[in-house]
């Protein structure tokens, strides 16, 4: 009971940060044919995280995935937070298309 509460709180959360243009976490076991607009869908099984797939936040419809495998290079570690956001560091660069480079921190991006 307790959990399903803390799990409604967290999607209720979600939703409002979401709406304030900050990108929250989604934990999925497969990463979705379409994925939804200011979410960072982590993808792993079992405790363990093998990527991130979110919509380029500069709007250009490319997707961007992202390492999660500890020791991987290039790799990236991702927090979540209390209110559903989610954090990425080091920053995301890329090097191909659109050449967007962003920090996300708290769900926010964060533009260099
Ligand atoms: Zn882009």
């Amino acid at each position: 009971m307790g959990g399903l509460m803390l799990s409604k709180l967290r999607a209720a959360l979600g939703w409002v940060s979401r709406r304030r243009g900050r990108h929250t976490a989604a934990f999925v076991d497969e990463e979705p044919d379409t994925l939804a607009p200011c979410t960072v869908y982590v993808v792993g099984e079992d405790g363990h995280r093998w990527f991130a797939a979110f919509d380029c936040p500069c709007g250009c419809g490319e997707t961007i995935k992202l390492s999660l495998i500890p020791g991987d290079r290039p790799g990236w570690r991702l927090r979540d937070h209390w209110d559903g956001t989610a954090s990425l560091a080091p920053s995301v660069w890329r090097k191909v298309g659109c050449k967007s480079h962003f920090w996300l921190r708290k769900g926010k991006v964060e533009w260099c």
